[in-house]
Protein backbone atom coordinates (compact mmCIF):
# COMPACT_ATOMS: atom_id res chain seq x y z
CA UNK A 1 0.00 0.00 0.00
CA UNK A 2 2.77 2.30 1.04
CA UNK A 3 4.30 2.05 -2.49
CA UNK A 4 1.07 2.60 -3.94
CA UNK A 5 0.63 5.71 -2.32
CA UNK A 6 4.19 6.97 -2.94
CA UNK A 7 3.39 6.39 -6.36
CA UNK A 8 0.09 8.71 -6.21
CA UNK A 9 1.81 11.24 -4.42
CA UNK A 10 4.67 11.37 -7.13
CA UNK A 11 1.98 11.29 -10.37
CA UNK A 12 0.36 14.48 -8.41
CA UNK A 13 3.98 15.92 -7.87
CA UNK A 14 4.97 16.07 -11.63
CA UNK A 15 0.94 17.47 -12.39
CA UNK A 16 1.35 20.33 -10.22
CA UNK A 17 5.12 20.89 -11.50
CA UNK A 18 3.86 20.22 -15.31
CA UNK A 19 1.05 22.94 -14.37
CA UNK A 20 3.31 25.45 -13.41
CA UNK A 21 5.45 25.50 -16.43
CA UNK A 22 2.85 25.48 -18.53
CA UNK A 23 1.71 28.39 -17.09
CA UNK A 24 5.09 29.91 -17.15
CA UNK A 25 5.18 29.19 -20.96
CA UNK A 26 2.09 30.52 -21.28
CA UNK A 27 2.92 34.28 -19.41
CA UNK A 28 6.24 34.25 -21.61
CA UNK A 29 4.64 33.74 -24.85
CA UNK A 30 2.27 36.52 -23.85
CA UNK A 31 4.47 38.95 -22.57
CA UNK A 32 6.51 38.51 -26.22
CA UNK A 33 4.28 40.94 -27.70
CA UNK A 34 3.09 43.02 -24.20
CA UNK A 35 4.90 45.91 -24.54
CA UNK A 36 3.83 46.27 -28.41
CA UNK A 37 0.38 45.67 -27.48
CA UNK A 38 0.63 48.31 -24.64
CA UNK A 39 -0.97 45.90 -22.18
CA UNK A 40 1.29 47.77 -19.40
CA UNK A 41 0.47 50.63 -17.07
CA UNK A 42 2.02 51.98 -14.06
CA UNK A 43 0.03 52.52 -10.77
CA UNK A 44 1.27 54.68 -8.16
CA UNK A 45 1.01 54.63 -4.16
CA UNK A 46 1.55 57.73 -1.70
CA UNK A 47 4.45 57.65 0.90
CA UNK A 48 4.41 59.64 3.42
CA UNK A 49 6.66 61.69 6.10
CA UNK A 50 5.37 60.70 9.63
CA UNK A 51 6.33 64.33 10.56
CA UNK A 52 4.93 66.58 8.84
CA UNK A 53 1.83 64.26 7.23
CA UNK A 54 2.60 65.15 4.06
CA UNK A 55 3.30 62.84 0.45
CA UNK A 56 6.61 63.18 -0.33
CA UNK A 57 7.02 60.80 -2.88
CA UNK A 58 5.42 57.31 -4.85
CA UNK A 59 6.53 54.09 -5.84
CA UNK A 60 5.43 53.46 -9.58
CA UNK A 61 4.61 49.70 -9.72
CA UNK A 62 3.92 48.21 -13.20
CA UNK A 63 0.44 46.45 -14.02
CA UNK A 64 -0.11 44.04 -17.11
CA UNK A 65 -3.66 43.75 -18.20
CA UNK A 66 -3.07 40.77 -21.03
CA UNK A 67 -5.80 40.50 -23.77
CA UNK A 68 -5.26 36.95 -24.16
CA UNK A 69 -4.91 36.42 -20.18
CA UNK A 70 -6.30 39.27 -18.07
CA UNK A 71 -4.75 40.77 -15.52
CA UNK A 72 -1.67 39.04 -13.91
CA UNK A 73 0.26 40.36 -10.77
CA UNK A 74 3.68 41.41 -11.01
CA UNK A 75 4.30 39.15 -8.10
CA UNK A 76 3.46 35.93 -10.85
CA UNK A 77 5.29 37.48 -14.18
CA UNK A 78 7.94 39.42 -13.28
CA UNK A 79 9.97 36.15 -12.24
CA UNK A 80 9.28 34.88 -15.60
CA UNK A 81 10.78 37.93 -17.58
CA UNK A 82 13.46 38.38 -15.31
CA UNK A 83 14.24 34.62 -16.03
CA UNK A 84 13.08 34.88 -19.76
CA UNK A 85 15.34 37.73 -20.26
CA UNK A 86 12.17 40.19 -20.91
CA UNK A 87 12.55 41.81 -18.28
CA UNK A 88 15.43 44.10 -19.87
CA UNK A 89 12.86 45.62 -22.34
CA UNK A 90 10.34 45.72 -19.68
CA UNK A 91 12.09 47.61 -17.36
CA UNK A 92 13.34 50.29 -19.88
CA UNK A 93 9.92 50.61 -20.51
CA UNK A 94 9.28 51.39 -16.88
CA UNK A 95 11.91 53.80 -16.49
CA UNK A 96 10.91 55.70 -19.53
CA UNK A 97 6.67 56.02 -18.56
CA UNK A 98 7.55 56.69 -15.25
CA UNK A 99 10.31 60.40 -16.25
CA UNK A 100 7.26 60.74 -19.23
CA UNK A 101 5.04 60.84 -16.25
CA UNK A 102 6.97 63.19 -14.49
CA UNK A 103 7.79 65.67 -16.88
CA UNK A 104 4.08 65.31 -18.19
CA UNK A 105 2.86 66.98 -14.33
CA UNK A 106 5.80 69.39 -14.42
CA UNK A 107 4.71 70.61 -17.52
CA UNK A 108 1.01 70.83 -15.35
CA UNK A 109 2.59 73.02 -12.93
CA UNK A 110 2.13 70.64 -9.95
CA UNK A 111 5.18 71.16 -7.77
CA UNK A 112 8.09 68.22 -7.77
CA UNK A 113 7.61 64.79 -6.31
CA UNK A 114 10.18 61.56 -6.77
CA UNK A 115 8.87 58.72 -7.88
CA UNK A 116 10.55 55.08 -6.96
CA UNK A 117 11.30 52.76 -9.60
CA UNK A 118 12.10 49.08 -8.86
CA UNK A 119 14.52 47.89 -10.67
CA UNK A 120 15.72 43.75 -11.55
CA UNK A 121 19.10 42.27 -11.14
CA UNK A 122 19.64 42.19 -14.44
CA UNK A 123 19.38 46.17 -15.64
CA UNK A 124 22.53 46.12 -12.61
CA UNK A 125 24.51 43.78 -14.78
CA UNK A 126 27.46 45.34 -17.20
CA UNK A 127 27.72 49.31 -16.99
CA UNK A 128 24.98 50.32 -19.10
CA UNK A 129 22.22 51.34 -16.79
CA UNK A 130 23.45 55.07 -15.52
CA UNK A 131 23.93 55.84 -18.77
CA UNK A 132 20.44 54.99 -20.04
CA UNK A 133 18.84 56.66 -17.28
CA UNK A 134 20.26 60.08 -17.52
CA UNK A 135 19.70 59.78 -21.35
CA UNK A 136 15.95 58.92 -20.44
CA UNK A 137 16.02 62.23 -18.01
CA UNK A 138 17.44 64.57 -20.89
CA UNK A 139 15.48 63.14 -23.11
CA UNK A 140 12.35 64.61 -21.03
CA UNK A 141 14.25 67.43 -19.31
CA UNK A 142 13.54 65.45 -15.94
CA UNK A 143 15.44 66.43 -12.90
CA UNK A 144 17.77 63.49 -11.88
CA UNK A 145 16.34 64.14 -7.99
CA UNK A 146 12.94 63.62 -9.28
CA UNK A 147 13.52 59.66 -10.03
CA UNK A 148 14.54 57.21 -7.16
CA UNK A 149 15.53 53.97 -8.13
CA UNK A 150 15.11 50.81 -5.51
CA UNK A 151 17.47 47.55 -5.74
CA UNK A 152 16.43 44.65 -3.78
CA UNK A 153 18.96 43.78 -1.15
CA UNK A 154 19.47 40.63 -2.90
CA UNK A 155 20.24 42.77 -5.89
CA UNK A 156 23.13 44.76 -3.65
CA UNK A 157 24.72 41.77 -2.50
CA UNK A 158 24.53 39.50 -5.58
CA UNK A 159 27.88 41.22 -6.75
CA UNK A 160 28.26 43.96 -4.09
CA UNK A 161 31.29 45.45 -5.64
CA UNK A 162 29.86 46.01 -9.17
CA UNK A 163 26.83 47.44 -7.13
CA UNK A 164 28.83 49.82 -5.37
CA UNK A 165 30.47 51.06 -8.93
CA UNK A 166 26.77 51.76 -10.06
CA UNK A 167 25.42 53.06 -7.08
CA UNK A 168 28.35 55.82 -6.64
CA UNK A 169 27.11 56.90 -10.63
CA UNK A 170 24.02 56.94 -9.37
CA UNK A 171 24.78 59.30 -6.35
CA UNK A 172 26.95 61.00 -8.88
CA UNK A 173 24.39 61.86 -11.33
CA UNK A 174 22.03 62.95 -7.95
CA UNK A 175 19.47 59.89 -8.44
CA UNK A 176 18.48 58.74 -5.11
CA UNK A 177 18.19 55.04 -4.18
CA UNK A 178 16.98 52.57 -1.75
CA UNK A 179 17.18 49.23 -0.47
CA UNK A 180 13.68 47.24 -1.04
CA UNK A 181 12.38 44.41 0.99
CA UNK A 182 14.78 45.59 3.85
CA UNK A 183 15.48 42.67 6.16
CA UNK A 184 14.72 39.50 4.05
CA UNK A 185 18.19 38.67 2.97
CA UNK A 186 21.51 38.80 3.88
CA UNK A 187 23.64 42.20 3.85
CA UNK A 188 26.96 42.12 5.74
CA UNK A 189 26.79 45.33 7.84
CA UNK A 190 30.56 45.85 6.34
CA UNK A 191 28.96 46.05 2.89
CA UNK A 192 25.75 47.77 4.06
CA UNK A 193 27.96 51.07 5.16
CA UNK A 194 29.95 51.07 1.81
CA UNK A 195 26.37 51.37 -0.33
CA UNK A 196 25.49 54.74 -0.96
CA UNK A 197 22.25 54.41 -0.31
CA UNK A 198 19.70 57.06 0.90
CA UNK A 199 17.12 54.93 2.35
CA UNK A 200 16.51 51.54 3.48
CA UNK A 201 12.77 50.37 2.76
CA UNK A 202 11.50 47.66 5.65
CA UNK A 203 9.47 44.54 4.37
CA UNK A 204 6.39 44.61 4.73
CA UNK A 205 6.88 41.12 6.63
CA UNK A 206 7.73 42.93 9.47
CA UNK A 207 5.58 45.85 9.59
CA UNK A 208 3.00 42.62 9.04
CA UNK A 209 2.81 42.17 12.67
CA UNK A 210 5.30 44.10 14.62
CA UNK A 211 2.14 45.71 16.81
CA UNK A 212 1.49 41.82 17.98
CA UNK A 213 5.11 40.33 17.69
CA UNK A 214 7.67 41.43 20.06
CA UNK A 215 10.60 39.76 17.36
CA UNK A 216 8.95 41.60 14.47
CA UNK A 217 8.90 44.63 16.84
CA UNK A 218 12.37 44.38 17.59
CA UNK A 219 13.61 43.98 14.29
CA UNK A 220 12.12 47.10 13.00
CA UNK A 221 13.26 49.06 15.45
CA UNK A 222 16.46 47.35 15.20
CA UNK A 223 16.35 48.45 11.12
CA UNK A 224 15.62 51.93 12.11
CA UNK A 225 18.24 52.17 14.56
CA UNK A 226 21.03 51.06 12.06
CA UNK A 227 19.85 53.39 9.83
CA UNK A 228 20.02 56.28 11.67
CA UNK A 229 23.59 55.38 12.48
CA UNK A 230 24.62 54.77 8.71
CA UNK A 231 22.98 58.27 8.26
CA UNK A 232 20.22 56.68 6.00
CA UNK A 233 16.08 57.28 5.72
CA UNK A 234 13.95 54.73 6.48
CA UNK A 235 10.54 53.68 5.02
CA UNK A 236 7.75 51.35 6.41
CA UNK A 237 6.23 49.37 3.34
CA UNK A 238 2.90 47.84 3.75
CA UNK A 239 0.81 49.79 6.80
CA UNK A 240 -2.68 48.99 7.09
CA UNK A 241 -3.52 50.36 10.33
CA UNK A 242 -3.33 53.41 12.34
CA UNK A 243 -1.67 51.40 15.21
CA UNK A 244 1.00 50.57 13.17
CA UNK A 245 1.65 54.11 12.06
CA UNK A 246 1.49 55.29 15.53
CA UNK A 247 3.80 52.83 16.72
CA UNK A 248 6.60 53.57 13.54
CA UNK A 249 6.26 56.76 14.25
CA UNK A 250 6.88 56.00 17.88
CA UNK A 251 10.32 54.39 17.22
CA UNK A 252 11.62 56.88 14.57
CA UNK A 253 10.70 55.91 11.10
CA UNK A 254 10.77 58.89 8.79
CA UNK A 255 8.29 57.50 6.34
CA UNK A 256 5.10 55.31 5.40
CA UNK A 257 3.67 53.68 2.57
CA UNK A 258 0.95 51.31 2.55
CA UNK A 259 -2.85 50.26 2.36
CA UNK A 260 -3.53 52.57 5.26
CA UNK A 261 -2.61 55.76 3.02
CA UNK A 262 -3.84 54.24 -0.06
CA UNK A 263 -3.41 51.48 -2.58
CA UNK A 264 -1.30 51.74 -6.17
CA UNK A 265 -3.91 53.60 -8.15
CA UNK A 266 -3.43 55.12 -11.87
CA UNK A 267 -1.77 57.95 -12.28
CA UNK A 268 -5.02 60.33 -12.86
CA UNK A 269 -6.54 59.49 -9.95
CA UNK A 270 -2.75 59.77 -8.00
CA UNK A 271 -2.84 63.34 -9.50
CA UNK A 272 -6.68 64.44 -8.32
CA UNK A 273 -6.18 62.83 -4.98
CA UNK A 274 -2.30 63.79 -4.06
CA UNK A 275 -0.80 66.21 -6.92
CA UNK A 276 -4.10 68.76 -6.75
CA UNK A 277 -4.27 69.49 -3.27
CA UNK A 278 -1.51 70.71 -0.65
CA UNK A 279 -0.60 67.41 0.31
CA UNK A 280 -1.82 67.02 3.41
CA UNK A 281 -2.71 63.65 4.46
CA UNK A 282 -4.52 63.91 7.70
CA UNK A 283 -2.41 60.99 10.05
P1 LIG B 1 7.70 45.77 -3.88
O1 LIG B 1 8.56 46.63 -4.71
O2 LIG B 1 8.16 45.40 -2.53
O3 LIG B 1 6.29 46.54 -3.83
C1 LIG B 1 5.41 46.51 -2.73
C2 LIG B 1 4.24 45.59 -2.99
O4 LIG B 1 3.41 45.57 -1.82
C3 LIG B 1 3.32 46.02 -4.14
O5 LIG B 1 2.78 44.84 -4.71
C4 LIG B 1 2.23 46.79 -3.41
O6 LIG B 1 1.01 46.86 -4.12
C5 LIG B 1 2.10 45.97 -2.16
N1 LIG B 1 1.59 46.75 -1.02
C6 LIG B 1 1.71 48.07 -0.79
N2 LIG B 1 1.12 48.41 0.38
C7 LIG B 1 0.61 47.28 0.90
C8 LIG B 1 -0.13 46.99 2.12
O7 LIG B 1 -0.42 47.86 2.94
N3 LIG B 1 -0.47 45.68 2.33
C9 LIG B 1 -0.16 44.70 1.43
N4 LIG B 1 -0.55 43.45 1.71
N5 LIG B 1 0.53 44.93 0.28
C10 LIG B 1 0.90 46.22 0.02
P2 LIG B 1 2.73 44.63 -6.29
O8 LIG B 1 2.37 45.92 -6.97
O9 LIG B 1 1.88 43.43 -6.54
O10 LIG B 1 4.23 44.30 -6.66
C11 LIG B 1 4.87 43.15 -6.17
C12 LIG B 1 6.35 43.16 -6.47
O11 LIG B 1 6.57 43.09 -7.89
C13 LIG B 1 7.06 44.44 -6.03
O12 LIG B 1 7.35 44.38 -4.64
C14 LIG B 1 8.30 44.38 -6.89
O13 LIG B 1 9.24 43.50 -6.35
C15 LIG B 1 7.75 43.78 -8.18
N6 LIG B 1 7.49 44.88 -9.14
C16 LIG B 1 6.40 45.68 -9.27
N7 LIG B 1 6.57 46.57 -10.27
C17 LIG B 1 7.82 46.34 -10.78
C18 LIG B 1 8.60 46.93 -11.84
O14 LIG B 1 8.19 47.89 -12.51
N8 LIG B 1 9.85 46.39 -12.05
C19 LIG B 1 10.34 45.36 -11.31
N9 LIG B 1 11.57 44.89 -11.58
N10 LIG B 1 9.64 44.79 -10.31
C20 LIG B 1 8.40 45.27 -10.05
MG1 LIG C 1 9.60 48.30 -4.36
MG1 LIG D 1 9.19 45.96 -1.02
MG1 LIG E 1 8.72 42.74 -2.77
Amino acid sequence: HAKHAGKNKYAFFTEAMQANTTRALTLSNALHDALEQQEFTLHYQPQIALDSGKVVGAEALIRWHSKTLGAVSPGEFIPIAEESGQILAIGEWVLRETVRQLQQWRSEGFAPIRVAVNLSYAQFQGNDLPTLISGILEEYNVPADYLELELTEHIATNNPEHTIEILKAFQQLGIQTSIDDFGTGYSSLSYLQRFPVYKLKIDQSFVRNMTTNTNDHIIVGTIIVLAQQLGMKTIAEGVETKVQLDLLKSIGCDDIQGYYISRPIPADEFKDRYLQSDRNIII
